[in-house]
């Protein structure tokens, strides 16, 4: 609860504040004294800056957090919703700071949230993240991508304004990077690397996908390619399983055409928050937030979680889990191939090269992380954490000061 929040005149302040204008008297508009919220978020890592724009003129309201930069210039999304806020905003930019370096890229955290209805007319759309772009066209040391709400034709649109954005259409140099799967992709190199940490062999294990989306569709693909068997899949319409496995072409080919997954022709549809209960070997989550909760976790059966979804648990989750011997790769480890994918992008390098840094990189941090959890005995989650922020702080000790 922020400080000045409460009865009396804490609350009168606030209500002030609420306002835009404090003042000691009624009538008075001096703008408020903001610095203690401000800087709310503030710790020694970051932010590094907090920019809000706005232009009434065409109802624009966006916010920049621009986390840590002293590995490089931050990438990180720009998400479009009407309920975002500055605390989601740096939130995200914080995850991505702990990805970046994670993944050893030389690039920082940052993340932009724009305030609006995604599935509003593309005229108006554009103009939106057109304005947006055009509003931080100075702040360098951030360079969009696409996040919920945004995608390739958005990142075209920001490079044509102001010449720094990833995830672009191959048509200007991109590499089409939910079409390709690169996030499945790095998920498949995390389960080969963690099956070695939990007595699993890929070929015949059983896969469930709670999420069937760019993420989950491709995960599966390339898992399959291992001899792994989807036994389980949902979206936001239902779930379908069947324990001789599922057909994940036919699956990815209903999904094209706007079908649901429960609609795949064998199998039995499921309740879609049954997944979690399916008797399988490798849960995927790659949906939406903290879907292993309290409430549930008891339900799982699998034996590695590999998170493509970003915070798919609660802590109290990732704990119980992993003392019942579950082993869980942490998101910013996990799903870390779109931005390897977008920073490889950035650079210049080829599809091929771009997959060549995914499976490297996504190898050697599973390995990295799952070894140091199990000779100290902490959560994967502690070890994935002390990892990336080693690199961070490291960097930082080159700076002049620390992150600028
Ligand atoms: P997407 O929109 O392509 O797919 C999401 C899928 O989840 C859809 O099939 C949707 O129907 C389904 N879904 C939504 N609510 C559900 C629910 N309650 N239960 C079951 N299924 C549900 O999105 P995506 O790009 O695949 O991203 C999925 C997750 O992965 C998000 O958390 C995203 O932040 C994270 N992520 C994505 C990437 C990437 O490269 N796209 C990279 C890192 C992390």
């Amino acid at each position: 609860m922020p400080p000045h929040a409460g009865t009396g005149l804490g609350a009168r302040r606030r209500e002030a504040c609420e306002t835009g204008f404090c003042g000691a008297n009624a009538g008075e508009t001096r703008p408020m004294d903001l610095s203690e919220d401000a800087f709310r978020f503030a710790d020694d890592l970051g932010p590094a800056k907090i920019i809000h724009v706005h232009e009434p003129s065409l109802g624009l309201k966006g916010t920049l957090v621009v986390d840590n930069v002293a590995t490089g210039p931050s990438i990180g999304g720009l998400r479009m919703a009407p309920d975002v806020s500055t605390e989601e905003c740096f939130r995200l930019a914080r995850a991505m700071t702990l990805k970046n370096a994670a993944a050893g890229l030389a690039h920082g955290g940052g993340k932009s949230v724009l305030y609006g209805d995604p599935g509003m007319p593309l005229e108006r759309k554009e103009q939106l993240v057109r304005a947006m772009a055009c509003a931080l066209a100075d702040v360098r040391d951030y360079i969009f991508g696409p996040d919920m709400g945004t995608d390739e034709v958005c990142m075209a649109w920001v490079k044509a304004e102001i010449g720094r954005a990833v995830g672009l259409p191959r048509e200007v140099g991109g590499i089409p990077l939910d079409e390709l799967g690169a996030t499945g992709f790095g998920l498949r190199a995390v389960c080969e690397e963690a099956a070695r940490y939990c007595d699993l062999e890929l070929a015949g294990a059983r896969v469930a996908v709670q999420g069937f989306g760019s993420v989950g569709m491709h995960a599966a693909r390339f898992l399959s390619q291992r001899g792994a068997v989807l036994v389980a899949a949902s979206d936001s319409r239902g779930a379908i399983s069947d324990p001789n496995g599922l057909d994940v072409a036919a699956l990815m080919e209903l999904k094209a055409s706007g079908r649901s997954v429960s609609e795949h022709p064998t199998g039995k549809p499921l309740d879609r928050e049954a997944l979690i209960g399916v008797d399988c070997e490798i849960w995927i989550p790659a949906a939406r937030p903290d879907v292993i909760h309290e409430g549930n976790m008891k339900h799982l059966k699998a034996k590695l979680v590999a998170s493509g979804a970003n915070i798919p648990m609660t802590a109290g989750a990732e704990r119980h889990l992993h003392e019942q011997g579950v082993l869980c790769v942490p998101d910013f480890i996990a799903n870390a191939g779109g931005v390897i994918c977008a920073a490889m992008e950035y650079h210049g390098a080829s599809q091929a090269a771009a997959f060549e840094a995914i499976e490297e990189k996504i190898r050697e941090n599973t390995d990295r992380v799952l070894r140091a959890s199990r000779e100290r005995g902490v959560l994967p989650r502690q070890a994935a954490v002390e990892l990336s922020t080693e690199r961070v702080r490291r960097a930082m000790s080159y700076r002049r000061w620390s992150i600028f």
